[in-house]
């Protein structure tokens, strides 16, 4: 095979990729000075030698599969990544690119390009060998915070039992009555706090996803806190909501949640809660937005961290709602995060990936709960 067209032949050997021609089987007609560098080969020791023999033979299949298109789709170009042979006896991980020129009477061949991302794949493996590993063991303390919060459950509401039955059973002096109602609000408090950790402990753990309604979802989450709205005199305000593939039980989980936080961080003016979903690019953006207290900047990405509060003792909660609400977003796929001034009020957003399948369901903006 004679490479006669010298602005060709400069561009190959001035390339730091390895090029090489081959034909239609595959048989390497010419390789450039770089794949000397790249495989270990000189040049003469690769012509005529076929490159899927050169691949590991994990990787031909996938090789061969893509010489195929090139062939049936000229010019391509086609591409694979695969492991090929160092002359040193091991495989490094290679991109290579084919296009098809075996119609130019100057080529007459299949040019085949090759670039060395051996850096790139083991740095890829070592992270998704890091990502694995902090799976599991994420997974390993999910379990363990789920087992020591449910044994712990039941001694303490024995606890909280039995010192209320003291407070109202027993005859005590005023300071005894004070401090058996402390010890009362401590073990209350403790209770809270560990149904707290098992539902946060819990909420790794996934059914398949199915389409969702949010609307429903709202609806099902207003319903469980109706004391609580119709106590406040909330005005809640659903915009157009989407259909979703996801997780029901948990999408009504984080509605409750911001809700709930609407709801207990409010002021003294009329409450106004809003829902809504916007799309934006491949997710939807669903908005629950407030007129309530409002959060200072400095603690506005501080809030979603277990059992962080930034509001008063006297409100009660104990700092895993929002965790809890990160963590299903996030198992979904999205991100979640805080829009707020202090004083004026909240809007609380996340993502859910958009399935191309689902539309917003006809509804007129403004409908009430
Ligand atoms: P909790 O309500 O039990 O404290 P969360 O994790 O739900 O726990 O909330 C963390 C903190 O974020 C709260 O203590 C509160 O200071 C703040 N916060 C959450 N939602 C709102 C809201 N809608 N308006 C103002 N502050 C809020």
């Amino acid at each position: 095979m004679a490479v006669s067209f010298q602005g060709f032949r400069s561009l190959v050997e001035n390339n730091p990729d390895a090029i090489s021609l081959i034909d239609r089987r595959g048989e390497i007609l010419y390789g450039s000075a770089s794949s000397t560098k790249m495989f270990g080969y000189q040049p003469e020791e690769i012509v005529g030698r076929n490159c899927l023999d050169l691949i590991h033979p994990e990787d031909r299949d996938h090789a061969n599969g893509t010489l195929q298109e090139v062939l049936a789709t000229p010019p391509g170009p086609f591409h694979w990544d695969a492991r090929v042979l160092h002359k040193d006896g091991t495989y490094c991980w290679v991109e290579s690119t084919l296009s098809n020129l075996l119609f130019e009477p100057e080529v007459q061949a299949i040019v085949m390009q090759q670039r060395d991302i051996n850096a790139r794949c083991i740095a890829e493996t070592q992270r998704q060998a890091y990502a694995d590993e902090l799976t599991r063991s994420n997974l390993r303390l999910e379990e363990f915070a789920r087992i020591a919060a449910h044994d712990l459950r039941e001694p303490l509401l024995t606890i909280s039992l039995y010192s209320e039955m003291i407070l109202k059973k027993t005859q005590m002096d005023a300071t005894g009555k004070q401090m058996a109602q402390i010890v009362v609000d401590s073990a209350t408090r403790m209770v809270t706090l560990i149904e707290g950790l098992l539902s946060f402990a819990s909420t790794g753990l996934h059914e398949p996803p199915r389409f969702v309604d949010l609307r429903h979802a709202v609806a099902q989450a207003t319903q469980n806190l109706a004391s609580p709205i119709r106590t406040s005199g909330a005005a809640i305000v659903v915009g157009p909501l989407p259909v979703v593939k996801s997780n029901e039980s948990h999408l009504v989980s984080i509605f409750q949640n911001l809700l709930s936080n609407a709801l207990k961080y409010r002021t003294e003016r009329p409450l106004r809660i809003g829902i809504k979903a916007e799309q934006r690019g491949p997710d939807w953006v669903v908005k629950i937005d407030d007129n309530g207290l409002g959060i200072a900047n400095e603690n506005q990405a501080r809030i979603f961290m277990p059992f962080l509060r930034v509001a008063s003792r006297t409100v009660p909660g104990c700092g895993l709602g929002l965790a809890v609400c990160k963590k299903i977003v996030e198992e979904l796929g999205g991100t979640i995060w805080v829009e707020s001034k202090l004083g004026e009020g909240s809007t609380f957003c996340f993502t859910l990936c958009a399935d191309k399948n689902t539309k917003i369901p006809e509804l007129a903006y403004g409908e009430s709960v």
